[in-house]
């Protein structure tokens, strides 16, 4: 009896801007396979003809991932050989394809990822920041209160930060980021990566804010943000000087009026300097 080999899912990246960075493997494998599950085929179809390429697509998003994921399984147990992909860059990442993966696994069929193109590791890969530990955040809360409440949860992570933001939002996200992180983190703004208006902006969350703020050009676009994480040696140095300080003001000025000039003299924050004053106070 003939019987059909196993069923296989491939995960494709595809390019973030510049068509030239899908893989001839990617390229091989849509080709070959029985049917191109994409977060939109309108927009999928331009990448395909390009490159010739005739398969069959199917929309798979998540409003009806959902119940597409069962379908594909099915089609996967019965041998059919399906490519994922997404509208840019590799899928899961901020993207559809976690259902389906997830379901084609626990049915026991195989996954294999076709590696390619991704903003935020592409980012990092040019950002000059710390990047042998770093932490994906994808997209931030879109109203300032959530967004700073999140980023309030991160202030004290020591590893590299990555968010995706988009030209609506990303002026109040690095006014956020400044007010929350401080302005003198270092951070790194990619834009529109592999395209023709790529630009890499390095500076201070300050800085950054403040070139964004005036250039309506830099506010165009796809954006990877990278903040540097906490500097715990450098915090530790500016709590010590932030002390000594507040220990001179002190003798002339309330605690609180102290800790503040304490606080914008050293960088160190305000409420700790206070703290330890009055931690020392309360010593017998
Ligand atoms: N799956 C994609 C990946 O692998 O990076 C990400 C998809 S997510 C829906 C889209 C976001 O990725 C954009 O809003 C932007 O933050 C980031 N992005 C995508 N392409 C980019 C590019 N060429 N330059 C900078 N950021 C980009």
């Amino acid at each position: 009896m003939n019987q059909r080999p196993a069923g296989k899912l491939f995960v494709v990246a595809t390019p973030i801007g510049n068509l030239a960075d899908l893989s001839a493997r990617a390229r091989e494998i849509l080709s070959g396979v029985d049917l191109i599950a994409a977060e939109d085929t309108r927009h999928s179809a331009a990448l395909l003809a390009q490159f010739g390429i005739t398969t069959r697509t199917l929309a798979l998003h998540e409003h009806n991932e959902r119940e597409k994921s069962a379908e594909l399984v099915q089609r996967l147990r019965e041998g059919a050989q399906i490519a994922l992909i997404s509208d840019a860059g590799t899928p899961l990442v901020s993207d559809p394809g976690f259902r389906l993966v997830r379901a084609a696994r626990e049915a026991g069929i195989a996954v294999s990822p076709v590696p390619g193109a991704c903003a935020s590791i592409a980012a990092l890969s040019a950002a000059g920041l710390p990047s042998d530990r770093f932490v994906f955040e994808g997209f931030l809360p879109a109203k300032s209160a959530a967004r700073c409440a999140h980023l309030q949860t991160l202030v004290g992570e020591a590893r590299t930060l990555i968010f995706y933001e988009s030209s609506h939002r990303i002026e109040e996200c690095l006014r956020d980021c400044a007010g929350v992180f401080g302005g003198e983190r270092h951070a790194v703004l990619a834009r529109e990566l592999t395209k023709l208006y790529e630009t890499i902006l390095d500076g201070t969350l300050a800085q950054l804010s403040a070139r964004v703020a005036s250039d309506a050009d830099q506010r165009r676009g796809e954006f990877v943000l990278l903040v540097a994480g906490a500097d715990a040696g450098e915090d530790a140095a500016k709590l010590v000087e932030g002390r000594r300080v507040f220990e001179i003001l002190r003798r002339e000025l309330p605690p609180s009026r102290a800790a503040k000039l304490a606080a914008e003299i050293s960088g160190a924050p305000r409420k700790a300097l206070y703290d330890s004053g009055k931690d020392a106070e309360d010593q017998p």
